[in-house]
């Protein structure tokens, strides 16, 4: 994975027409952009493009219209909001492909740009059809790919286009892809990875490779109450797969003939009624009634997570440690993130809940690097290979 790519630092773009893939999956609200870190994070490569002269068209999807035109779902909002960011209108045109397209691209000067309608209202566009590629690489010189959080899946816009146009990295997949890949290759250490969120049979192939790389693998979430299970607790009512403690007891088992050791929480914050707020306790893994589930680690947990996160050169993390969009069950990630803050690991996280978790508790600055990929990330954790990166040319050769 390694393998360089080659990036628009590595080419001359001026004058050049340039499609550049993005990931402008933002959420809406009424018809307006609620959340603009996607449009954000794409903008250090706009703004190389466009300083450097190219005539730059940006490309997306949103949401999920499933090949058919649908006017919520159109990129206006994104636009309106680029336009404000940029501080200059950004034009967007009714489609994607075809000669509307590629009268306006031509019309571009050097350092203008556009904004191409949603990419998935037409189906060949998720079926990767070859023609529907074809017609979107038609207007251009070179195609550009800064859309990290798509990179995993293979479709026209991610890797169709790339049999039509030379394939180059943005800044920000460029970005991604070497700083995920400091926790996977040669890392400093000791390296600890802390594993959360619901479930183990999501995250599998992530925990084994972190089981097989980190020194210490912290595990909270709905996650830890799966190995706890395994371990032969009676869990009450919390939240656990059933049909996952197999798998659970092997990894345990993997982990007494591995470098690594696996840490799972020694004490929960349990409740009976999982609501905002609600009366809760913290006990022991072995004190959990009948009615009770635990969401959320507990103090002493978090203080011996603290301790090897102090310990480390680097922290990877992805998966909240409680419910966290139900207060007060937020608070483990919040203590574990403080911890991270205060500690001088470097500290990578990835994972759409726990990125809006630590948005919500306003502690994303504190963290050296926040991947913008959830599916993304997880699989380039996992070792897989990404066909929106594969497609890229590389550098030597
Ligand atoms: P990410 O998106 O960061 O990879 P996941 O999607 O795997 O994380 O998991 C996030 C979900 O895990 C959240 O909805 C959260 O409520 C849930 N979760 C965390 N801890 C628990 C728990 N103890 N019991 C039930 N659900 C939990
Ligand atoms: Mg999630």
């Amino acid at each position: 994975m390694l393998l360089e790519k080659r990036s628009i630092q590595d080419v001359d773009v001026g004058g050049k027409k340039i499609l550049m893939r993005v990931d402008f999956n933002v959420p809406l609200d009424e018809g307006r952009v609620r959340d603009d870190s996607r449009i954000r994070a794409a903008l250090p490569t706009i703004e190389m493009l466009l300083s450097k002269g190219a005539k730059l068209a940006l490309a997306s999807h949103l949401g999920r219209p499933k090949g058919k035109h649908s006017p919520d779902l159109m990129m206006d909002p994104v636009a309106a909001r680029l336009s404000e960011i940029l501080s200059k209108q950004v034009h967007k045109l009714g489609v994607a492909v075809g000669p509307e397209v590629k009268e306006a691209v031509s019309k571009l000067k050097d350092g203008e740009l556009l904004l191409l309608e949603n990419l998935r209202f037409d189906k060949g566009e998720e079926e990767n059809d070859p023609s529907y590629a074809r017609l979107l690489a038609e207007p251009f010189d070179l195609f550009v790919n800064d859309a990290f959080g798509t990179a995993h899946r293979a479709h026209a816009s991610t890797v169709g286009v790339a049999s039509y146009l030379p394939a180059l990295a943005g800044l920000l997949m460029k970005k991604e892809i070497e700083e995920l890949s400091t926790c996977l290759e040669n890392p400093r250490r000791p390296l600890t990875a802390i594993l959360g969120g619901a479930k183990v049979s999501d995250k599998i192939n992530v925990i084994r490779r972190f089981l097989n790389l980190a020194d210490t693998l912290l595990v909270g979430g709905g996650m830890a109450n799966t190995f706890l299970a395994a371990e032969g607790y009676n869990l009450g009512a919390s939240f656990y797969e059933k049909d996952q403690l197999e798998e659970a007891n092997a990894l345990l088992k993997e982990s007494k003939s591995s470098s690594c050791n696996i840490v799972l929480p020694i004490d929960l914050a349990v409740t009976k009624d999982l609501k905002p707020g609600s009366h809760s306790e913290v006990v022991t893994p072995d004190k959990i009634k009948g009615e009770w589930q635990a969401v959320d680690i507990g103090p002493e947990t978090a203080a011996i997570f603290s301790g090897y996160i102090e310990e480390s050169a680097v922290v990877v993390w992805n998966g909240p440690l409680g419910v966290y969009e139900v207060p007060p069950f937020d608070n483990g990630t919040e203590v574990v993130a403080q911890i991270i803050a205060q500690s001088s690991a470097y500290s990578v996280i990835g994972g759409g809940d726990l990125v809006a978790a630590l948005k919500a508790l306003e502690l994303s600055d504190y963290i050296s690097f926040i991947s913008t990929g959830g599916g993304a990330t997880l699989e380039f954790w996992e070792g897989k290979e990404l066909p929106g990166i594969s497609v890229l040319q590389n550098k030597a050769g």
